[in-house]
């Protein structure tokens, strides 16, 4: 990071400080307070996460800083992303009349914002821009407060949604973290475990959640080891981490989240679901359909324990399944 970067980190800070001011002495903030406390939400997580609200105002924050100063200080929150610039060169405040909620990096300093309507209303949700601070594919939402919270941390659960995050630490749950609207990467991934071996991906239960599966599966199998484990849950239909934990209580979210699948069984599993086994080409279809996922795993256990699995499900001994997978022409279905 640049030295001229660094300056920003105070005035985010600043922001987010006005945010959580806003919140408890804004009478306009009401509604947003009242909105938290319908969703089950306690002062005491919305302090723990610094949930704010930014007033409904085109011009609230230039005011943060004495006329002198509000030129620079307009440069500064335009380069955040907190305030656009319109063709003329006029700027306003990027978000309004919305619950605030700051995105921080390891070290604790707010790099950007997610701000969710109060109630209904589109967009649902407004986030940060890319900003030289704010880097969607790198960042997780929750990764500061989980670390503050916990003494040691044996796993970690990625899930979509702030509210996600807020309510499963409203229920104890505090090892969650977001991605923020993007897929999960490979950054985030290594990132991840080199705090714990352990992660759990937590989906919907729909389509979309099924498509982000395998997505993932695709970035975490190069990363996978014998030494990290790798599961993927799958709530319900129309479930999402916040609503279920509400519904079921954190004890039998944690047994949900226990008895989540391997990465390895969801793979064979989806594999099998591809093809049909009692034709005379399924086998074939599997190893044909297998072997770009193979390829991918660089851990030498795992990946002569997947090729023994592979053998098996296709009813080929392991020398002529070598043979098939060395002789096969890649070819993209
Ligand atoms: P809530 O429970 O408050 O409705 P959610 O977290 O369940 O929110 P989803 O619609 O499931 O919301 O979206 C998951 C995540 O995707 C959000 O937390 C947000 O990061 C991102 N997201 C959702 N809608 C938008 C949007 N319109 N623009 C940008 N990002 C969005
Ligand atoms: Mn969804
Ligand atoms: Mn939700
Ligand atoms: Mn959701």
């Amino acid at each position: 990071q640049s030295h001229q970067h660094k300056d920003l980190f105070p005035v985010m800070e600043k922001v987010s400080q006005f945010y959580q001011q806003q919140l408890r002495v804004n009478p306009q903030a009401k509604r947003a307070i009242q909105y938290l406390k319908d969703r089950g939400l306690s002062g005491e997580i919305a302090k723990q996460y610094a949930i704010g609200y930014a007033p409904e105002q085109w011009h609230a924050l230039i005011k943060l800083a004495d006329q002198p100063h509000q030129q620079k200080l307009e440069k500064d929150l335009v380069e955040t992303g907190m305030l656009i610039e319109k063709e003329n060169g006029q700027t306003y405040d990027r978000f309004r009349d919305r619950i605030m909620f700051p995105i921080r990096n390891r070290r604790g300093q707010v790099i950007g914002f997610g701000g969710r309507i109060i109630d209904k209303g589109e967009p649902k949700y407004l986030n940060s821009p890319e900003t030289p601070l704010f880097h969607k594919s790198k960042e997780l939402y929750g990764l500061y407060e989980m670390r503050h919270q916990l003494r040691s941390i044996d796993q970690i659960i990625i899930v979509e949604g702030y509210m996600d995050v807020v309510a499963l630490a409203q229920f104890g749950i505090f090892n969650a973290v977001a991605t923020l609207g993007t897929a999960t990467t490979s950054d985030h991934l290594q990132t991840l475990f080199r705090l714990c071996p352990k992660i759990i991906f937590c989906f919907d239960g729909d389509r979309a959640g099924k498509a982000a599966a395998l997505r993932a599966l695709n970035h975490a199998l190069p990363l996978i080891k014998d030494t990290r484990e790798i599961r993927l849950m799958f709530l319900p239909d129309g479930e999402d981490p916040d609503s279920l934990v509400r519904k079921i209580g954190a004890a039998e979210f944690i047994q949900r989240s226990d008895q989540a699948k391997t990465l390895f069984d969801y793979l064979i599993e989806y594999l099998q679901s591809q093809v049909d086994m009692n034709t005379f080409e399924g086998p074939a279809q599997l190893v044909h359909l297998a072997k770009p996922y193979l390829q991918s795993i660089h851990d030498q256990v795992l990946k002569v324990r997947f090729e023994a699995s592979l053998a098996k499900l296709s009813g080929l001994d392991p020398a002529q399944l070598k043979q098939i997978l060395q002789s096969e022409v890649t070819a993209t279905p």
